[in-house]
């Protein structure tokens, strides 16, 4: 199965907003584990902005300055790079980084060249690892966030599933903090989620719950199996591919 996993954030980085690097190492472990069963992956990664800003210490200024995005994208994906490289050098899985902009999804000759970079990738067993380009996506320019960018992406490079970590189990019936609440196992194509999404967010991503949802029912109208997970969890990525129904998850069904 070709599947794209989405990264984010949240995941990847502490609680003072440095790069996890146990975590990143534990979550490379695993899809190694995956491609050891033969799928293909396909990573869309966040955190750039995340770890450049904790590489910067000494600037202090709000992340929605233009100037501190560029920045700390610039920093921080090449921090990120290395350190997913060497990482995944261990299991000698040869990784590539594939940096893109909203534009490169239009129905244009960029977009082409998009799913032909991404193509030979994986033709020749590159693992792609993907994120906005920060560094020039700017405004109105940007994905919404990086789940936004994920589903493109799989839907792109016609993956068979989705899986999008964050760092809760999934959807719930209400505040996940609320013991009342409960977690959505299974979304059933064409559901409406409205009445149980909460509109707020981690700090250190731009996305939610909200445009997970979207991205999430719109990526399974399209076809693609969409898991959402909480990537914090040991060992997630290959208890979802072993024991889906032990495993807490919201899957939207195709
Ligand atoms: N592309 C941004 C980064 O790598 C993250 C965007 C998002 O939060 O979805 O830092």
């Amino acid at each position: 199965m070709r599947i794209t996993i989405k990264i984010g954030s949240n995941v990847l980085t502490r609680a003072d907003g440095s790069l996890d690097v146990t975590r990143m190492s534990a979550l490379v472990d695993q899809i190694a584990v995956l491609r050891g069963m033969g799928h293909e992956i396909i990573l869309v990664s966040s955190g750039a902005v995340a770890s450049g800003r904790s590489e910067m210490k000494h600037i202090q200024h709000d992340l929605d300055s233009v100037d501190q995005r560029q920045l700390f994208s610039a920093v921080g994906q090449a921090k990120l790079m290395n350190r997913y490289f060497g990482l995944f050098n261990d299991y000698n899985i040869c990784v590539g980084q594939v940096l893109t902009t909203k534009e490169n999804f239009a129905d244009n000759e960029h977009r082409k060249n998009q799913e032909n970079c991404l193509r030979v990738m994986l033709e020749n067993g590159v693992l792609p690892i993907v994120n906005e380009n920060d560094t020039v996506s700017v405004t109105e320019l940007m994905f919404t966030d990086n789940d936004e960018l994920s589903g493109l992406i799989a839907q792109m490079t016609q993956s068979q599933m989705l899986i999008i970590l964050s760092n809760i189990d999934g959807i719930f019936t209400g505040n996940p903090s609320d013991p009342e609440s409960r977690l959505i196992s299974i979304v059933k194509p064409g559901k409406d989620l409205s009445d149980y999404i909460q509109t707020s967010k981690s700090s250190a991503g731009r996305g939610g719950m909200k445009s997970k949802t979207s991205v999430a029912s719109q990526t399974a109208a399209a076809g693609i199996s969409v898991i959402i997970a909480n990537g914090k969890k040991d060992d997630i990525l290959v208890r979802l591919m072993n024991d889906r129904d032990n495993t807490p998850c919201t899957e939207f069904l195709v």
